[in-house]
């Protein structure tokens, strides 16, 4: 293997510029040359690919986002697209992919590496952490801190006017940045798609005639199965009309934003072994972190199985956050 290539793609995360130099930067100390995709399997499809010199990726550490774009493909999704992406691998002559994203890109790399046996190793690039096979994902890290920062921020304000807020942090399907956010920003009940009947339970702990607090902070992941922040909001308006409780909804913030040192680092080590494991033969794998230690996993699982949020950790918030 000479010429490989790295690609973004799916929603974009913070940590994702440290990954993509450590792939050029190892993959140059490993003698490979390294080329660039743009924005994820479009710039596949429509040839948007440029060498990668090792100076080329100076600079971008400490970015947000991605140098090399990120976008979702439609097209990819046809075998007429991928065909077309293939072609222009062949002609580029890539010999192999590396590719960041979440469980979307995997699929597609998989598909991609079934069809044309391009060998590719996928790095996990999502906020959400919700990915199989690895303990935390690149831009989880950064996200949490971003909600904890909004959340102290809010907590002051909570405090002064003696209000109830209910936060609405990201997490469609998975609720690892709101127990991590939640816990870590002391809020009162964290709400996550995982667990089932928070409702009640805060409704139970705010009522409890013991309370030191006049104010309240309650974390919501936008994919809770009991509502959204402000449909759990007006359930709770319901049952205690005199509270005064808003919603913040903080959103694409999350997204972006300089990297914490842990996601600079966790996707140094990820890019470098993604090259690693190619050079290895390994393909059709995704590398992951589990218990600090580098571990390769099939996409199919990666893809397949689900990661549950830390019992342990959801445990002690149920006890702390009351
Ligand atoms: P995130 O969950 O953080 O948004 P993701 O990688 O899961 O990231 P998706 O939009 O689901 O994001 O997937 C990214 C791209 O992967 C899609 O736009 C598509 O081009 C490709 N892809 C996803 N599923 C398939 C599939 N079944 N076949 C071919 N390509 C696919």
């Amino acid at each position: 293997m000479k010429r490989i290539a790295v690609l973004t793609s799916g929603g974009d995360s913070p940590g994702m510029n440290a990954c993509i130099r450590a792939v050029v930067r190892a993959g140059c100390s490993m003698g490979l040359e390294t080329w660039g995709i743009m924005r994820g399997y479009q710039g596949m499809i429509e040839n948007d690919l440029k060498p990668l010199p090792a100076e080329s990726v100076g600079n971008i550490i400490q970015y947000g986002g991605t140098i090399l774009k990120s976008a979702r493909s439609a097209a990819f999704r046809t075998p007429e697209g991928r065909k077309q992406a293939y072609e222009n691998l062949r002609k580029a002559g890539i010999e192999g992919l590396v590719c960041i994203g979440g469980d979307g890109s995997y699929t597609g790399a998989k598909v991609f590496f079934e069809e044309y046996g391009i060998p590719s190793i996928g790095c996990p690039g999502t906020i959400d952490n919700d990915l199989y096979g690895t303990d935390y994902t690149i831009g989880f890290d950064t996200a949490v801190n971003t909600a904890l920062d909004a959340i102290d921020r809010v907590r002051d304000t909570a405090d002064s006017h003696n209000r109830v807020f209910f936060i609405e942090v990201m997490g469609r399907d998975s609720g690892h940045i709101a127990l991590h956010s939640g816990l870590a920003g002391g809020s009162e009940g964290i709400f996550v798609p995982e667990r089932h009947n928070e409702f009640q339970q805060i409704v139970e702990a705010y009522g409890n005639k013991n309370r030191q607090k006049a104010f309240s902070i309650f974390i919501v992941a936008e994919g809770d199965e009991e509502g959204k922040a402000y449909e759990v909001a007006d359930e709770f308006r319901k049952v205690y009309p005199d509270a005064d409780a808003r919603v913040t909804v903080l959103g694409h913030v999350q997204r972006g934003g300089k990297p914490t040192a842990n996601d600079r680092i966790l996707a140094s080590r990820l890019g470098a072994h993604a090259v690693k494991g190619l050079l290895e033969g390994r393909s059709n794998e995704a590398v992951g972190v589990v218990n600090n230690a580098i571990e390769y996993t099939p996409f199919a699982d990666a893809i397949g199985k689900h990661k549950d949020i830390n019992e342990k950790l959801w445990e002690l918030s149920t006890i702390l956050t009351r």
